[in-house]
């Protein structure tokens, strides 16, 4: 009986140890000059800085998972940008996940993520900041009515329009994806003043937060940028399709094996394993 005990106690370890992922066990950044390496779902970073948990302009959420990583230029951004929404008014903006110390895959929550651009800022602008319990166990506002097509009009507001858009006029952001009902929206809201609209892109979920890209910073050799968006604000027939019935078979990406490594991610990690 004890021995099925500690067999069933191992294969439960053992399912643990297969769900987390190597970066996971990196605590500290790989000390060097500044590199993002790879691509935004298949690679990582060196020389990553933790962004200071303690500012008036922002807050960050979970900082017990200690995702709140990113290349200099990223911490940057978010500093800039919750000046930017402080000077505004327009509440406290509150900072989800960035990257880890190494940046790499996450065993939960995003195939992107991994080279220390990207961040996740939720679309509430609380007036008040939080309490420290609030920001480790923090409830999403869903800002999208329960069949997709539209914003819930009780939670939408035009500081959250001022927030994205400020961060799409940011000359470093590449891509801020947002659930299509949101851009929808701010089609909407946006009025003569179009151009940022092309970086806001529609994608599945996201329907409490933006998740903000910055591009390649180009002493980065090794980081490998998207194509621009298309041309043109993005408001026309691309959008509508997110509101077609679907295709039997559409639907979300299926998740697939990940990529080999770039080489010189796998030779960070396998450096680190020693
Ligand atoms: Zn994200």
């Amino acid at each position: 009986m004890k021995r099925a005990l500690l067999t069933v106690a191992a294969l439960l370890f053992s399912a643990a140890a297969l769900a987390a992922t190597p970066w996971q066990s990196i605590r500290h950044p790989i000390s060097g000059t500044p590199q993002s390496i790879g691509g935004f779902a298949n690679g990582c970073i060196v020389g990553a800085e933790p962004l200071p948990l303690s500012s008036p302009d922002y807050q960050v959420m979970r900082t017990d998972q200690r995702r709140y990583f990113g290349h200099p230029d990223l911490i940057l951004f978010i500093q800039r940008l919750s000046t930017q929404a402080n000077n505004l008014q327009l509440g406290q903006v509150l900072i989800g996940d960035m990257g880890m110390a190494a940046g790499g895959r996450f065993n939960s929550g995003h195939a992107s993520h991994q080279t220390g651009l990207d961040v996740d800022i939720w679309l509430q602008l609380p007036k008040s900041r939080w309490s420290t319990q609030q920001l480790l166990k923090p409830q999403p506002l869903d800002l999208v009515a329960a069949d997709g097509k539209s914003v819930l009009a009780r939670h939408w507001q035009p500081q959250i329009v001022s927030l994205i858009k400020l961060a799409a006029k940011d000359d470093q952001v590449s891509r801020i994806f947002v659930n299509p009902a949101i851009k929808k929206q701010l089609c909407v809201d946006a009025g003569a003043d179009r151009d940022w609209l092309r970086k806001v892109r529609p994608w599945f979920a996201h329907r409490a937060h933006m998740h903000v890209r910055l591009r390649c910073p180009p002493e980065s050799l090794e980081c490998q940028d998207q194509a621009p968006p298309p041309p043109g604000d993005g408001c026309g027939a691309e959008l509508e399709s997110w509101f077609a019935p679907k295709k039997p078979g559409a639907g979300a990406p299926v998740k697939r094996e990940p990529p080999p490594l770039p080489p010189s991610c796998q030779a960070l990690l396998d450096k680190h394993l020693l």
